[in-house]
């Protein structure tokens, strides 16, 4: 599976790659949620036994493939050499070719964070399967933050595949670390399923979802137990220190919760991207 291209041709393949893949996420945060909630209350209305809706004109029909992409303000499809990964965005400097209406920054941005990302990963390790495999994780955590931030959902239909494929991974590639690979899935999910009933059995609130349970489990997979605790100390430590600039920054938001799953998905790239330098340090620093 390993493959010796020369950086000057892996590199700005891989960028392209998750610009391309990018462009795609972007399609799946903005249409996922709603196609869940259809099924949600489809999967209702039956258990309600009530008449399926077969022609509610409130209800948006909405696939990852169709209505095509376009503008959300004239609703002009957009043409293939407008909606390019980026160069479309820059080609019409962040306008609708036809109203002329601004088209939001969120599009690009997601577009360079999933080709940065692929990029760091194969600087890192390389362009080969194994780095392939852990690009695809990287963009699935992008994926699900993205997500989380605007719903506070954590889809099953993404973190499940993330486990398996973390274990796919292992199986593959470090077949001596898949022991410790399983544990962490276990023990990630039951140490936030702790956390969740100690903090609602102290509070009475809930601190967070089972999405957050299945995120962790997830990077166990990926990362090994021995990881958890840095997964932990990271997310925890990004999201007070994010959350604290949010709270005196944005007066709208404050008192309000935030989602940890974002937290979560930082944690993993950091810990995806350079687990064993950091690993070392941890050691070190036990070990005085
Ligand atoms: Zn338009």
């Amino acid at each position: 599976m390993y493959s010796d291209l020369p950086s000057i041709i892996a590199w700005p393949l891989a960028a392209t790659l998750g610009l391309v893949i990018g462009s795609f996420i972007n399609v799946v945060v903005a249409r996922l949620p709603g196609m869940l909630m259809m099924q949600w209350r489809a999967e209702a209305r039956e258990a309600l036994a009530l008449p399926e809706e077969i022609d509610n004109p409130e209800l948006p029909r909405i696939t990852l493939t169709t209505p095509r992409s376009h503008c959300p303000n004239c609703a002009t499809p957009i043409a293939w050499h407008d909606n390019i990964p980026l160069l479309g965005y820059l080609k019409r400097r962040g306008h609708c070719a036809y109203c002329r209406q601004s088209i939001s920054l969120q599009y690009p941005l997601i577009e360079l964070a999933s080709g940065a990302l692929m990029l760091a990963v194969v600087i890192i390790d390389g362009l080969n399967g194994a780095s392939l495999m852990l690009g695809a994780a990287c963009l699935l955590l992008l994926t699900l933050a993205l997500i989380d931030l605007r719903t506070q959902l954590l889809p099953d239909i993404l973190t499940l595949p993330l486990l398996w494929l973390g274990l796919l991974y292992q199986l593959l590639f470090q077949p001596w670390l898949l022991e410790s690979a399983v544990l962490g899935a276990i023990a990630g999910y039951l140490v936030l399923w702790c956390f969740y009933w100690l903090f609602k059995l102290a509070t009475g609130k809930e601190g967070m979802g089972y999405g957050d349970f299945k995120l962790l489990a997830a990077l166990g997979a990926w990362t090994g137990w021995e990881m958890l605790p840095l997964l932990l100390i990271l997310s925890a430590g990004v999201g007070a220190v994010i959350g604290i600039i949010v709270q005196v920054a944005i007066p709208r938001l404050r008192g309000q919760a935030l989602p940890f799953g974002p937290f979560l998905a930082m944690a993993g790239w950091i810990t995806l991207l350079f687990g064993g330098y950091l690993m070392g340090l941890y050691q070190a620093a036990l070990l005085g």
